[in-house]
């Protein structure tokens, strides 16, 4: 369910150039090219190059590194330095990608729905519900 790095999509992507690696689960993939495309009309559209550092799943979290290349763009000096600024919307979209990605089954890419467990509101698959094995 893993994408390994030869297998991968992205590989020729000039996005992925530096990106140590990725791995995320094959339902999620969905999201991950959403991400890609509005990361592309970011940087188009703010005359800057941000791209992938890693992309990977942290105690089952999607997990989205990004790291700022435009200054190792041809003619740096046409592009502008807002780093922090872009990183802040950057990471506010990461965000919401991540927010789906745990409403998301990652084995069958199912909207998971909420059970009360415990008093606790949880989002779990009913098909695999992972979430019930940690209780
Ligand atoms: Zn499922």
């Amino acid at each position: 369910m893993y994408i390994p790095n030869k297998y991968n999509p992205y590989r020729d992507h000039s996005l992925f150039v530096h990106c140590i690696s990725i791995e995320y689960p094959d339902a999620w993939h969905h999201l991950i090219e959403e991400f890609v495309e509005w990361i592309e009309m970011f940087n188009v559209k703010n005359k800057c190059f941000f791209g992938f550092a890693q992309i990977k799943t942290k105690f089952g979290k999607l997990t989205i590194y990004m790291q700022d290349y435009t200054a190792s763009w041809e003619d740096p000096a046409q592009w502008s330095n807002d780093t922090d600024k872009h990183m802040t919307s950057i990471n506010e979209k990461i965000t919401r990608i991540v927010k789906k990605a745990d409403g998301t089954c990652r084995i069958c890419g199912r909207q998971k729905e909420e059970i009360v467990i415990n008093t606790k509101i949880k989002m779990i698959c009913f098909k695999h519900p992972e979430e019930l094995r940690k209780i």
